[in-house]
């Protein structure tokens, strides 16, 4: 197996993450600075629009979040999203902002001619610690067929000037029907590119994403199964986004125990995760868009801590259906947005999961049980 690359505050964050108490703060706080964005993604979960809304978070109001969340505790990752946060003209007073006051800034620009190599290098000398493009087609004709005319041509040139500046790079795919057969190859451009991080992000049916068809339980089985082995081969790490059951699957291959399990817990909407949008509502994530409540009204420390959706996604005992039966609940606990999206209850079941606990003979989601899960 290689070593992973190592950048520039990754190992000190590897080493702060895994001491983090999730029920203290977030491993990531997403700030979706605009809904703003020059494409019109097919799957855009922000349904994203021309231009900007007039009650999106002021600077003087991003600053103060920004102030906030470095009560979180040192190194606080922050995401700027979108929309595309290039949309922004104060984006690089907040990222220079954020970075002063020890924050650890990253951000997702969208793939359009406005991503100049000078707007990436204004960026790296802003203080961004990472960049995250998104490439859903290995090919032209593929990204840009999903995500706009030019996109393709844009993003590899923006990532190409990311990493000739040094600034460490994050490649972020959807997995749907349309998409999962380009995988492979995006892969070899994720590595050509030189990326850092694989992020894949296997669909979850909010905003513009409700026209597009998931891959169904089984076949996003055998993929995360091959995830885990292009993790193992190549130098760039895998993560998978809203698909936390890549955690189970990982450790059904290794056949470790449940007591190795919790120390690996990774994240899940509310559980280190948490979402600011562009209107200042907290969400647990993107993809559950259910308010919690309102910065800069309330602190995002004390929503993230102390309210009662947030709450309620950390404890897993207490989750509904099989997830809330299952041995991989604390490690894994399934995706709470796929399970709001499809059942209309964040503590369900996570309808992309095929895993049954042994012994478990409740309810399942209409997906897994059309998918023949559970028959037998
Ligand atoms: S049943 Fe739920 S908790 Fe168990 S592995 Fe599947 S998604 Fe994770």
């Amino acid at each position: 197996m290689f070593a992973k690359a190592i950048t520039r505050g990754d190992s000190v964050h590897a080493r702060m993450f895994a001491d983090i108490d999730v029920g203290e703060r977030p491993l990531v706080l997403i700030w979706e600075v605009t809904q703003a964005c020059g494409l019109a993604c097919r799957h855009c979960r922000a349904d994203a629009k021309p231009n900007r809304h007039p009650d999106e978070l002021t600077t003087a109001e991003g600053k103060r979040l920004l102030d906030d969340a470095t009560a979180f505790g040192d190194g606080q990752l922050v995401v700027l999203s979108g929309g595309d946060p290039l949309a922004r003209e104060d984006l690089l007073e907040l990222v220079a902002y954020g970075d002063d006051n020890g924050l650890r800034m990253t951000i997702t620009p969208s793939g359009t001619a406005s991503l100049t190599p000078e707007r990436v290098r204004a960026l790296d000398d802003a203080g961004i610690a990472r960049m995250a493009v998104s490439l859903d087609g290995a090919s032209e004709s593929t990204h840009d067929a999903f995500r706009g005319e030019r996109s393709f041509a844009d993003t590899v040139a923006a990532a190409e000037a990311a990493r000739d500046a040094g600034v460490p790079i994050q490649i972020n795919t959807t997995v749907c029907a349309d998409t999962v057969s380009e995988l492979p190859a995006i892969r070899d451009r994720v590595r050509d590119l030189g990326a850092v991080l694989w992020s894949v992000f296997f669909l979850v049916r909010v905003g513009r994403g409700g026209i597009l068809s998931p891959v169904g339980p089984a076949r996003a089985e055998s993929v995360m199964e091959w995830l885990h082995e292009v993790d193992a081969e190549e130098r760039f790490g895998v993560k998978t986004t809203e698909a936390p059951f890549y955690r189970r699957v990982g450790l059904q291959r290794e056949d470790v125990g449940q007591g190795g399990s919790r120390r690996r817990a990774g994240i899940t909407a509310g559980r280190g995760f948490a979402f600011v949008s562009h209107t200042g509502e907290v969400y647990p994530s993107g993809f559950l868009p259910e308010s919690a409540g309102n910065v800069p009204e309330e602190s995002i420390v004390d929503v993230y801590r102390d309210a009662e959706l947030f709450r309620s996604l950390r404890d897993p005992d207490d989750f509904a259906g099989k997830c809330g039966a299952c041995e991989y609940r604390h490690v894994c606990g399934g995706s709470r947005s796929r399970a709001y999206a499809e059942t209309g209850d964040p503590t369900g079941s996570d309808p992309l999961c095929p895993y049954v606990p042994d012994g478990y003979d409740g309810p399942l989601p209409d997906r897994l049980r059309e998918a023949g899960v559970g028959a037998d």
